[in-house]
C-alpha cells in the first residue's frame, strides 16, 4: 500500500509522458503514457502513485480524514517546460512591427541599430529592480499558461559585467515566481557596438573573462551562441562552445535560422544539448543531429512573429528521428508567454501531431533544458507539477489554439484556482 496526502480523481485522460532518461525520438516521440479514468496520488509535494482509478482503492492509502479531490473530468499532463526564453530584458519593440510589416528583416532592423540593439540599450540602462519586476511579470504570465519550468537566457547586456548581472537575477526570479528556471549564458547573442568588426576579440573576452566566473559561481547550466551571418561564424561559435564545454557547461546554439551556415552540423559535432530554430538547416544535417542525440528546439512563434514565409520544420525533423522540443522564444521580437499558443503552432505550422507536440512541450523540453530528471513527466518521486485542462482528450489541447489550463498545480498545490 502506498501512503499519500491527497488523491486526485475525476481525470478522463492523464499523460504521464514517463519513460527512460534521454530525449524521445521515433515512436517514443508520440508516446504520452496515457492513462484513462486516472487517479494521481501526492505525498509531500511529490507524486506518490499514478494509474487507473479502479486500482487506487487497493494500492493507495490516503491520509486519515482526506477525501479524494475531484478535478471534474479533466485531462491532466505535466507542467509545461519552456525550453527557450529570453525573458531577461527591459522595454518592448512594438514600434518595430510596422517595419516588419513593411518587409524589413530581423537582420536589417538590427543592422540599422534597432531591434536587438535597442533592447540592449534599454536593458543596460535598467536598474535591477526594473529588470526584476519586468521579468517577474512575464514569468507569472508563463505560469498562468501552464509553464512550471523554463530555460532563461542572458544576452541583452553584451558586456561581461552586464551579462553576469542578468544571470545573477535568475535565482531570485525562480524563488519569487516559483518556476524552476535553468540559466543559460548568451553573451554571444550579438556583437556589441563596442566590438563592431571585431567579433573574434569579443569571443576572446567572453572566453577569458566571463566563462571562468560563470563556471566557478555556477551562474549558468548552458552556454549558447547566435550563429548567423552578421552575428557569429561557425568557427567563432565553435570556439566559444568548446571553451564552455571544457568548463563543464552544456552547449546550445541558435542555428540555421536565417540561412544555412553549418550551425546544426556544429551542434552535432559538439554533441550540443540542443540546436534551436533550424528553419533553414539542410536536411542532410538531420541524420547527424539524430545520431548525436541533439535536441532540436522548435520555436514556431518566431517565424510567425517575424512574418517569415518558412515554418518550423518539425515534421521533417521528427521523421528523420531527431528528438524535438518546444519553446516560446519569449523575447521583444517574438513575445508570447503561452506554451498553449506554441503547442498549437507546433501542430498547425510545424506539423507535429498533437501527441508529438505534447511530448515536445514536456519530457523533451525538460531534456533540452537539462532537467529531465525532475520535470516533464508525471511519475513517482517527481515533483507533482501538473496541469488540468477542461477537454475530453489530451489531443484536444493543441487543437484548441492557445488553450489555457483550468488549474495549475505545483508540488501538489493549486495556483490560480477557478
Ligand atoms: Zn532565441
Amino acid at each position: 500500500m502506498i501512503r499519500a496526502d491527497r488523491l486526485f480523481v475525476g481525470i478522463r485522460e492523464l499523460a504521464t509522458v514517463a519513460g527512460p532518461p534521454g530525449p524521445r525520438a521515433g515512436p517514443a516521440a508520440a508516446d504520452l503514457g496515457r492513462v484513462e479514468d486516472a487517479a494521481l496520488a501526492v505525498a509531500d509535494g511529490k507524486i506518490a502513485w499514478v494509474g487507473p482509478r479502479r486500482r487506487a482503492r487497493t494500492e493507495v492509502r490516503v491520509a486519515r480524514g482526506a477525501s479524494p479531490v475531484e478535478l471534474g473530468e479533466v485531462c491532466v499532463l505535466p507542467g509545461f517546460v519552456d525550453a527557450h526564453t529570453h525573458v531577461l530584458f527591459a522595454g518592448h519593440r512594438a514600434a518595430e512591427l510596422p517595419l516588419k510589416l513593411a518587409g524589413r528583416s530581423y537582420g536589417d532592423i538590427a543592422a540599422a541599430g534597432g531591434g536587438l540593439f535597442s533592447t540592449v540599450r534599454a536593458t543596460r540602462a535598467a536598474t535591477d529592480v526594473t529588470l526584476r519586476r519586468a521579468a517577474l511579470a512575464r514569468l507569472r504570465g508563463m505560469l498562468r499558461g501552464g509553464t512550471t519550468s523554463a530555460e532563461v537566457k542572458s544576452g541583452y547586456a553584451l558586456t561581461v559585467a552586464g551579462e553576469l548581472r542578468l544571470l545573477r537575477l535568475v535565482p531570485g526570479l525562480a524563488r519569487a515566481s516559483g518556476l524552476r528556471l535553468v540559466p543559460t549564458f548568451l553573451g554571444a547573442h550579438a556583437v556589441p557596438p563596442e566590438f563592431e568588426g571585431r567579433a573574434d576579440a569579443y569571443i576572446d573576452l567572453l572566453i577569458e573573462s566571463a566563462l571562468p566566473i560563470i563556471a566557478k559561481e555556477r551562474l549558468a547550466r548552458f552556454c549558447d551562441v547566435f550563429c548567423e551571418p552578421g552575428f557569429f561564424t561557425v568557427a567563432q561559435s565553435g570556439r566559444l562552445l568548446r571553451a564552455a564545454l571544457a568548463l563543464g557547461l552544456g552547449a546550445k546554439i541558435h542555428a540555421d535560422e536565417f540561412v544555412a551556415t553549418g550551425g546544426a552540423r556544429l551542434a552535432a559535432t559538439l554533441h550540443a544539448r540542443s540546436a534551436d530554430h533550424l528553419l533553414d538547416a539542410p536536411r542532410d544535417d538531420y541524420a547527424a543531429l539524430a545520431a548525436a542525440g541533439v535536441v532540436a528546439v522548435l520555436l514556431p512563434i518566431t517565424p510567425f512573429a517575424s512574418l517569415a514565409a518558412a515554418a518550423s520544420p518539425g515534421r521533417a525533423l521528427v521523421d528523420a528521428g531527431v528528438p524535438v522540443a518546444l519553446g516560446t522564444d519569449l523575447s521583444p521580437n517574438a513575445w508570447t508567454e503561452s506554451m498553449g499558443i506554441v503547442l498549437s503552432h507546433a501542430v498547425y505550422d510545424a506539423r507535429l501531431t498533437p501527441a508529438e507536440a505534447l511530448v515536445a512541450a514536456t519530457a523533451n523540453a525538460a531534456e533540452a533544458s537539462g532537467i529531465g530528471d525532475v520535470a516533464g513527466q508525471l511519475a513517482p518521486g517527481r515533483p507533482a507539477d501538473f496541469l488540468t485542462f477542461a477537454t475530453t482528450s489530451l489531443e484536444e489541447i493543441p487543437y484548441r489554439v492557445g488553450a489555457v489550463p483550468a488549474e495549475i498545480y505545483r508540488q501538489g498545490k493549486a495556483d490560480f484556482s477557478r
